[in-house]
């Protein structure tokens, strides 16, 4: 097709070659980019997320022309409202013949685009960043009473060739080393400093006007740590390679009072803009482990995030959405505390877990499920409103991938489509897994009474509220025996002590 294009790339598509840019051609075709209101409005998204978006942007917009594109761009200052108000005054730019965009990654945003009413036809083109295809994932789906990750993640070491011996079989024997990974933190290693990012003009610019227009949002820029070009994604990357692969195994579960990072690998927001390609992390971490840097555990842990959870939980949305969004399976609607947007609580792993989610952006899986999604579980808190909240806090968070993790992998909200049995914990799990505990007014040995963790009583109190369905559950058999068991007045006076734990959680504003 010979007739001049106006490509539109939305701030999560920054990969040039892929998407609406694949067969792009400098001279014939225009581009269009926008910072505009609505999207970076409709949830408080940190600042960090959004500075690294318009950072991002804005570089990716200069290597466009120089590579002799033409690219319109609209920047906060010039306040275009929306995508479509953008692309109006693009198409009055340039005398295009159609207008192509990349599908986007929220369902919303794709209504939105199949509505507009343009002058010229809208062609939306495949997003080929991901390692399955949607239609791939649907027919893996059809007729699976039960969607387990796992088998989803063979079938796609087997598609791309990852970490398979020459007769096709797994290195090492066996698909999965996840019990290998989930030593708890006792602080015995010393965690590698990460190098600060390079702020050039372009990201001081981006800084400044996003303290400046979202006053309100949290993300303490100052703090500022994100690469904003591909070639920053890569030194990252490259960085994690050599100094926290080793670790990231073992220590993938563990929780820290020293370090929000730990040895994770902090790519999540640069494959998820692409900066980075999930393929391409995933072969370097093979080759890592070829070459003898990292255990099998740990290169096996890292791919099947990349290549399991990431893909499988894309598939997850696209499948079930919009009702999925909808979805309150333990019909949890109590209001979400205020100080979730402070971090001022007084549990040591909440706080610690919240206050980075706040400043940085950023928490690590383990404190995103296991403590903050675990605390909201056991609590009842409102499903979508918990949902909003995960997307507004997180650098990495886009809803394809932000909702099936917290609507279905913490919330348990989708009725065991993605999870058989909710990750519930006490504070035991807490405590094994790292050191917050020594911190923290509560003791995790005490159910019950003066300085009681509170995930204690909450947890029992969960089961007790949910019995009637876990029963039903032979994942939850284990659990709903031990509360059987025990007599009468401690299981009400666990109930009371948990009821006072619920009565404590101030509402939202
Ligand atoms: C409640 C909840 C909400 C989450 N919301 C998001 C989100 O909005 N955006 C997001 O990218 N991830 C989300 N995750 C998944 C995961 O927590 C983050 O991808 C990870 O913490 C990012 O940090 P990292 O890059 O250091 O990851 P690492 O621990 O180093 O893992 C390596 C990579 O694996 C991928 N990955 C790991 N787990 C998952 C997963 N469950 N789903 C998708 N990709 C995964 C990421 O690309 C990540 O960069 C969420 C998890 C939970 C439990
Ligand atoms: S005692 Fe309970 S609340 Fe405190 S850090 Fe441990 S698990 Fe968290």
């Amino acid at each position: 097709m010979n007739e001049p294009a106006l490509i539109l790339i939305l701030g999560d598509q920054l990969t040039p070659d892929r998407g609406a840019m694949k067969d792009a051609r400098p001279g014939t075709d225009t581009i269009v980019m926008a910072e505009v209101r609505e999207e970076a409005e409709y949830v408080p998204h940190n600042r960090h997320k959004i500075a690294l978006v318009f950072a991002a942007m804005r570089h990716f917009r200069d290597e466009l022309r120089s590579r002799g594109f033409t690219v319109l761009y609209f920047d906060y200052e010039q306040g275009k409202r929306s995508l479509l108000e953008a692309l109006a005054a693009g198409l009055q730019a340039c005398d295009a013949a159609v207008v192509k965009c990349c599908e986007p990654g929220e369902f919303r945003l794709l209504c939105a685009l199949q509505q507009w009413q343009l002058s010229v036809p809208l062609q939306i083109v495949e997003d080929d960043r991901f390692l399955a295809t949607r239609e791939e994932f649907s027919r893996w789906a059809q007729g699976r009473k039960q969607l387990r990750m796992e088998y989803f993640y063979r079938l796609m070491r087997r598609k791309h060739g990852l970490l398979l011996a020459d007769d096709g079989t797994p290195e090492g024997g066996k698909w999965n080393y996840d019990s290998l990974n989930r030593q708890g933190w006792r602080g015995k290693r010393d965690i590698p400093v990460r190098p600060p990012a390079s702020i050039d003009r372009i990201t001081a610019e981006v800084l400044e006007l996003v303290m400046r227009e979202f006053p309100q949002n949290p993300g303490d820029l100052s703090q500022f740590y994100l690469g904003v070009t591909a070639a920053q994604a890569m030194e990252h990357f490259n960085w994690f390679l050599e100094h926290a692969l080793g670790d990231f195994g073992q220590y993938q579960d563990a929780l820290a009072e020293e370090s929000p990072w730990l040895f994770h690998s902090l790519v999540s927001m640069y494959i998820n803009i692409g900066l980075l390609d999930p393929l391409r992390v995933c072969r370097e971490v093979e080759r890592a482990w070829r070459d003898g840097k990292c255990d099998l555990a740990a290169a096996e842990g890292f791919i099947r995030q990349v290549l399991g959870w990431r893909e499988y939980v894309r598939g997850i949305y696209w499948l079930a959405m919009p009702e999925y969004g909808e979805r309150n399976g333990l019909g949890a609607h109590r209001p979400l505390p205020q100080w979730f947007w402070t971090g001022d609580s007084d549990l040591r792993c909440l706080q610690s877990a919240l206050r980075q989610t706040l400043d940085l952006g950023y928490a690590h899986h383990i404190q995103r499920l296991m403590v903050i999604g675990n605390f909201a579980l056991l609590a009842g808190l409102d499903v979508e409103q918990v949902c909003d909240w995960y997307l507004a806090v997180y650098v990495d968070a886009f809803e394809w991938v932000e909702l099936p993790n917290t609507l279905g992998m913490a919330l348990h909200a989708d009725d065991g489509l993605m999870a058989s049995k909710p990750y519930a914990a006490s504070g035991k799990y807490i405590q094994r897994q790292g050191n917050h505990c020594k911190q923290c007014p509560y003791s995790p040995a005490k159910i019950t009474g003066a300085g009681a963790c509170p995930f204690n009583s909450l947890y029992w109190h969960f089961i007790d509220r949910h019995l009637h369905q876990f029963r039903a559950n032979p994942r939850m058999a284990l659990a709903v025996r031990n509360w059987e068991r025990k007599a009468e007045p401690e299981r009400a006076a666990i109930l009371e002590w948990g009821e006072a734990e619920l009565a404590r959680l101030a509402p939202g504003p």
